[in-house]
């Protein structure tokens, strides 16, 4: 049970922040989630355009399942994000890397297997199995967390801060319109879900 607890904790934290770096990251993005996530990218930690590659390429396929709200493709772009990977993985083995045709056939031997098991694979397993239902898209562009995971039915924001534009849009529209017949705009009920 207390595992199931860390698995989700390390969920959450690792595909938000991950999917919510900056694009095309910086090196201070780089170096600020390769610390938040030691063990994620212990095996790159030294390389820094793989390390580049790596988070560019899994953070595509995460931010892919984010915004889709197809069930199905959302799982697909969470599995290429497991692959994506696993090639990173891959691509720092010395057959690899020292010899282009017998490490892919190293490469391909290994991906026709099951990989060995990754904090990260195990953390987007977790989300394909728990999580990929919450997946959001926050609807505020100047927003700077737009991935996130919904915590109540309809909602569209990340945040209540970020309703506050919509908010005092609508606000306006509604008293432009209702202006001079009477109405205050205490009259104006909202009803939004964050
Ligand atoms: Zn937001």
């Amino acid at each position: 049970m207390a595992d199931q607890v860390l698995v989700k904790k390390l969920a959450r934290k690792l595909l938000l922040d991950w999917a919510n770096l900056p694009n095309p990251p910086d090196g201070d993005n780089l170096k600020w989630i390769r610390l938040r996530h030691p063990d994620v990218f212990s095996f790159i930690a030294n390389d820094d355009e793989g390390l580049k590659r790596l988070v560019e390429r899994v953070g595509y396929c995460l931010r892919q399942a984010w915004k889709d709200s197809d069930p199905l493709r959302r799982d697909w772009f969470l599995f290429t994000a497991r692959q994506e990977y696993m090639y990173g993985m891959l691509g720092t083995l010395p057959a690899v890397t020292r010899d282009g045709r017998r490490g892919w056939d190293v490469a391909r031997k290994l991906i026709l297997g099951v990989p060995p098991r990754t904090a990260f694979d195990v953390a987007v397993f977790y989300a394909q199995s728990r999580l990929a239902h919450k997946m959001r898209y926050c609807q505020n562009k100047d927003c700077n967390t737009r991935y996130f995971l919904q915590r109540k039915k309809n909602q569209k924001y990340c945040s209540v801060k970020c309703t506050e534009p919509t908010l005092l849009r609508s606000k306006r529209d509604w008293w432009n319109a209702h202006r001079g017949k009477g109405a205050s705009p205490k009259d104006h009920n909202e009803n939004q879900s964050i």
